[in-house]
């Protein structure tokens, strides 16, 4: 693929990011000498652009590779192969150095605040740490004043400088994630299912200020759920992925009021809709999500879909096509 003439999914603007064919593949090993006897294929050949200033939503049931991808990008984890490009340069063929600092750039929010949080450290301790790293506080005043400024920039305050991680809540601890995180002024920030954790009402919270941020500070996020409805408000682009693919990326609004794939089509008929006079006919899949280390071959989402017509869905494996402006789908037979 050209990475710069085939754009699968191409935003307006010159992209920030652009993701071209990424696989990881994590070898199974088995047997008394450990052999590889099988491979799960986490992320199966993901392309995509991201546009500065713009967030990527990107769902998907638990094991569909979302999170291994975004790992991928950030090459926190290895991609086994693809590339991947961060303002030009192409992360994936960045030696240590130059990956160090490219990493300032790139920047991701877990899931989990508490576990991504070192109970041992303060908080001050916790968001200075990359600003030392970094070397971006020549002294111990600019440190502290830096810390104070991100605090109060995710709605925190000094007073929180001295305490742990145990004394907060847990929107609180994912403010204190997300100051970490801009500690180092990155440009792209990957939040890794960050408020899937969090109640509704807190889940809103920190949506908010992330927006907030973005505006402010011109951020461009991939933001991944596993969840839709949490992702509509947030993202101007969804990507739906199953089993290691894109089935489907679109621009929000579309996606929700005109999904072209099957499996969109089932995860939306799941999400509640605020409005009671209207109802939408639930579509229920059957089974469960095939094991990744024997992916269905053809369509991967044959073995569960509605829509399935063979011997097509389960021999040839659809590309992702532009079926309308921006709207893409890997369907043999999208509406
Ligand atoms: Fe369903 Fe076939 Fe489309 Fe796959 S290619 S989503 S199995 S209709």
């Amino acid at each position: 693929m050209n990475p710069v003439t085939d754009n699968p999914a191409a935003p307006a603007a010159e992209p920030l990011l652009k993701v071209r064919d990424l696989v990881k593949h994590f070898p199974v090993r088995g047997g008394v000498f450990k052999r590889e006897i099988g491979r799960v294929h986490a992320v199966d050949g993901v392309s995509f652009d991201l546009a500065p200033g713009q967030t990527l939503g990107v769902v998907g049931e638990s094991g569909c590779g979302k999170s291994t991808m975004g790992r991928c990008i950030l090459r926190l984890i290895e991609p086994t192969s693809g590339q991947v490009w961060f303002e030009g340069k192409e992360v994936t063929a960045l030696g240590p150095e130059d990956l160090r600092a490219m990493a300032r750039k790139m920047q991701i929010i877990f899931q989990d605040p508490y576990a991504s949080l070192n109970p041992r450290m303060t908080v001050a301790a916790i968001i200075g740490e990359a600003l030392t790293i970094h070397k971006l506080a020549p002294t111990k005043q600019a440190w502290q004043d830096r810390i104070v400024e991100l605090l109060e920039t995710v709605g925190l305050n000094a007073d929180h400088m001295r305490r742990y991680p145990h004394e907060f809540s847990g929107g609180q601890r994912q403010r204190i994630g997300i100051a970490r995180a801009l500690a180092v002024d990155p440009s792209l920030v990957v939040c890794d299912e960050a408020v899937s954790a969090l109640d509704v009402s807190i889940q809103a919270q920190v949506i908010n200020l992330l927006e907030d941020l973005q505006a402010k500070l011109g951020l461009t996020y991939i933001f991944i759920a596993h969840d839709l409805s949490v992702v509509e408000h947030i993202s101007d682009r969804v990507a739906v992925m199953y089993l290691g693919r894109i089935v489907e990326l679109a621009p929000s609004r579309e996606l929700y009021t005109t999904p072209r794939h099957p499996y969109t089509e089932a995860l939306l008929s799941a999400v509640p809709i605020p409005d009671p006079t209207v109802r939408r006919k639930r579509i229920m899949l059957q089974g469960d999500v095939p094991s990744p280390i024997h992916p269905p071959a053809g369509c991967h989402f044959h073995t569960r879909c509605p829509k399935a017509q063979h011997p097509r869905c389960s021999t040839e494996r659809p590309v992702l096509e532009q079926a309308a402006d921006g709207h893409w789908v890997a369907c043999h037979f999208h509406n």
